[in-house]
């Protein structure tokens, strides 16, 4: 069988010397891994980087680990190599990408456009500015969705109420927001839900609006790898989350 598709390159391990096990989330066929075929000593190697954008063609028979072939669109990681954070970030998040989708079965559609989007923006600047760790909020957050968490942050799950200004919290039981008033009572137990998680409305973004974000998704990716995933993914999590954590108290 062969598979064309668009991907990014979330894992590169080394298999005997030249070779590599390669994988990638694709745009229409989820997680795709492969062998690239001696392309260690070559130029191609640059190719293969965690964080390239690129077209894939992977060939493989039944029962056997398939083959693999890419054509660079664009490299990310090249982008930022000089730049040691942002590089470790987009390493750490593929990381997180790998090893939460490796064994899922679903095909990740939403995922890559967000993913390339992020990326087009980070390598935009030497810093890390908050929209970059918004918009990496919003990664993690789509890769919870297809994971099975289901946030409903249009509207007050009690009261139906819609006005954006008045959906302050987010309930962790349930992921739906919840009105300033309805939530009122409980608020010591509610998780303060930022705009930007609403509708990416990042007037006035402030570095608590996404401390209250990073909060949110490391809550629900620790219960979700808790209840479906090995310590690994918590594992992969907690890196980047760490890292996360570093710039936003600098910020
Ligand atoms: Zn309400």
């Amino acid at each position: 069988m062969i598979i064309t598709d668009t991907a990014l390159i979330v894992s590169r391990r080394p298999l005997g010397e030249k070779s590599f096990l390669i994988a990638c989330l694709t745009k229409n066929n989820g997680m795709i891994s492969g062998m690239a075929k001696n392309i260690g000593n070559s130029k191609k190697l640059s190719y293969y980087e965690i964080g390239n954008h690129v077209k894939i063609n992977h060939f493989s028979n039944e029962n056997k680990l398939g083959i693999i072939s890419v054509e660079l669109i664009k490299s990310y990681s090249l982008d930022i190599i000089n730049n040691h954070k942002k590089l470790n970030i987009v390493i750490l998040l593929c990381e997180l990408i790998y090893i939460t989708f490796k064994n899922a079965e679903t095909s990740h559609t939403a995922a890559l456009p967000q993913l390339i989007f992020f990326l087009e923006s980070f390598q935009q600047t030497d810093i890390i500015t908050l929209g970059d760790l918004a918009n990496l909020t919003l990664v993690v957050r789509l890769l919870l969705q297809e994971m099975g968490i289901n946030f409903q942050v249009n509207k007050c799950i009690v009261c139906d109420i819609k006005e954006p200004s008045q959906l302050i919290y987010l309930s962790p039981k349930s992921a739906n927001a919840v009105s300033l008033n309805c939530g009122a009572p409980y608020k010591e137990k509610l998780f303060h839900l930022p705009l930007f998680l609403i509708n990416n409305d990042r007037t006035n973004l402030t570095s608590q609006d996404v401390i209250n974000g990073m909060k949110i998704i490391d809550f629900f990716m620790k219960k979700i790898s808790i209840e479906y995933f090995n310590s690994e993914s918590i594992a992969a999590w907690n890196a980047l989350y760490s890292k996360i954590h570093k710039f936003l108290l600098d910020l």
